[in-house]
Formats: structure tokens, C-alpha cells, sequence
């Protein structure tokens, strides 16, 4: 049984008398421990697609069901209630609280998913998220005290937190550069490797949805491809090849000299 499972997936928007067709049909399995490159032009109906998949939205018509369960129709409440428990986010923004420590930001979902969890647990769960995207010492940290990669690093261990069975990310390495956008793809290579936890991932550059296994190709809002990766790119071994890091001050970006011969 696929994880994820459309039929005709439609979407029409209602901008007073314009309608937006943003999805005409989408049909699609994805099967447990996928992991997926969603890549389109802008405004070909990816992060629309992502919405309704993430139960943050709703089709106009057509079928969605998850594990097993068709969602299509459920209340804004049900599917909330389900979004919390087996889906995590990810998006291009980092969309974290920039004035509250990366630990509490990785908490806050475990304040609303309704489990009533103790706050001693809710902390310990959170260090284990951060420590798994590698940020263990940052935890005190707030976000405009940390880089791009870190911040997005941080979203990560937040859409971890509810140990969730599939996780969509939103155009992940949009804001970042191409040393930290590897970075954020080994993240997601070994979540999906490790944990076998399945992700979708949209993008609009095909070097980034080479990461994936699989690679769907949306254009006007309808599937124009759908192919497995032939050489799927390792972040891992690109990451070694790389030149060593430095490790800088917030706010202090190392420039390209003081890289070279680190
Ligand atoms: P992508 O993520 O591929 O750039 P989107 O799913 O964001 O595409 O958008 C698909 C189409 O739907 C676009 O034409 C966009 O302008 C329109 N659209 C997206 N969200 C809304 C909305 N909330 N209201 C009206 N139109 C929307
Ligand atoms: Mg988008």
C-alpha cells in the first residue's frame, strides 16, 4: 500500500470573478521510504500540491488518501490532528521565532499536538532532535545568532519532533549557499536512509532534485514527468571533497579568502 496516494487531484483558486487552476489533475503513488524531488517552473503548482499532501489544505475535487485513509474530505480539526502526528515541514524561509532559543523553537509543536507531554520529556526530545541535525551545542542559541544553514538545521529538528512518517520540504535550500544547500541534502539523505522516514522534496533546480531518488516534473499544475534518478548525487561524498569549513561568529560570513588554505 502506497504511503501517499492521489487521484485527479484538483485545485482551483477564486480570486474574486479569476479562477487560478493551480493543480488540473494530479495522480501520483508515492511508496513508504521514497525519497522524491517535486521540480517545476514557479507557479506550476508545487508548494500547492505540498499544501493539500501536508493536510494544510484541501483539494477541490479529487482524491487524496493517506496510509490507507482518505483524507480528502476531513474537517480543518481532523486533519490537523493528523498533520501533527505524521507529517513534519520544512520551508524555504525557515519560518522559526527569531527572538526564542533554537531549543524552544524545536519544542513548539510538541505544545499543540494535544499529547499533554511533560516538559521534561518536551526538552529532552528537543536536545535529541537538534543533536541528530548535528546542533547539540547551538541549542541556546537564537536564529539571528546562527547561519542560514544553521537556522535551516534548526527547522529540521522541529519537523522532527513529533517523529513523523513523512516529511515535505518546501524549496529547503532556496536561501542557502551551495556548500550549506549539501549540507541540508546529507540531512535529508540520511533521515530518509537511516530512519527510512519518507520525503518530498521541492525545488526548482535539478541539481538539488538529484539528491532524490525519484524526480516528478510538474508543469501548469499537471505531471509532465516522473522518472528514477539516474545518477542520484550523495551529499555525503560531496561533503568530504569539499574544503574544510570554518567555523565563524554569527554574523561574520567567511569570505573566499579566508577559506583558502584553511
Ligand atoms: P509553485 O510552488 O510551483 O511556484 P504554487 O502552487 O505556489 O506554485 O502556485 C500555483 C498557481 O496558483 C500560481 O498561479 C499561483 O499564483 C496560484 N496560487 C497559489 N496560491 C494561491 C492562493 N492562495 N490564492 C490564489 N492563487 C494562488
Ligand atoms: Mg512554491
Amino acid at each position: 500500500m502506497p504511503i501517499i496516494s492521489t487521484h485527479e487531484l484538483v485545485k482551483t483558486y477564486s480570486l474574486g470573478e479569476v479562477k487560478v487552476r493551480a493543480l488540473r489533475g494530479i495522480s501520483i503513488e508515492i511508496q513508504a521510504g521514497e525519497f522524491l524531488s517535486v521540480i517545476g517552473p514557479s507557479g506550476s503548482g508545487k508548494s500547492t500540491f505540498m499544501h493539500i499532501l501536508g493536510c494544510l489544505d484541501r483539494p477541490t475535487s479529487g482524491q487524496y488518501v493517506l496510509e490507507g485513509k482518505d483524507v480528502s474530505k476531513l474537517s480543518k480539526n481532523e486533519l490537523a490532528a493528523i498533520r501533527n502526528r505524521q507529517i513534519g515541514f520544512v520551508f524555504q524561509g525557515f519560518n522559526l521565532l527569531t527572538r526564542t532559543s533554537a531549543l524552544d523553537n524545536v519544542e513548539l509543536p510538541l505544545l499543540y499536538d494535544g499529547s499533554g507531554m511533560k516538559g521534561a520529556e518536551r526538552r529532552q526530545r528537543s536536545q535529541d532532535a537538534l543533536k541528530e541535525v548535528g546542533l547539540a551545542d547551538r541549542a541556546n542559541h537564537h536564529p539571528n545568532q546562527m547561519s542560514g544553514g544553521q537556522q535551516q538545521r534548526v527547522a529540521i529538528a522541529r519537523a522532527l519532533i513529533n517523529d513523523p512518517s513523512i516529511v515535505l520540504a518546501d524549496e529547503p535550500t532556496g536561501n542557502l549557499d551551495s556548500r550549506t544547500s549539501i549540507e541540508v541534502m546529507e540531512i535529508f539523505q540520511a533521515l530518509n536512509a537511516e530512519r527510512g522516514i519518507t520525503i518530498l522534496l521541492i525545488t526548482h533546480e535539478q541539481a538539488i532534485a538529484e539528491y532524490a531518488s525519484r524526480i516528478v516534473g510538474f508543469r501548469d499544475g499537471r505531471i509532465v514527468a516522473d522518472h528514477q534518478t539516474e545518477t542520484r548525487r550523495i551529499a555525503r561524498d560531496e561533503m568530504t571533497a569539499l574544503p574544510p569549513d570554518v567555523d565563524v561568529e554569527p554574523g561574520h560570513q567567511p569570505s573566499e579568502t579566508t577559506n583558502i588554505g584553511a
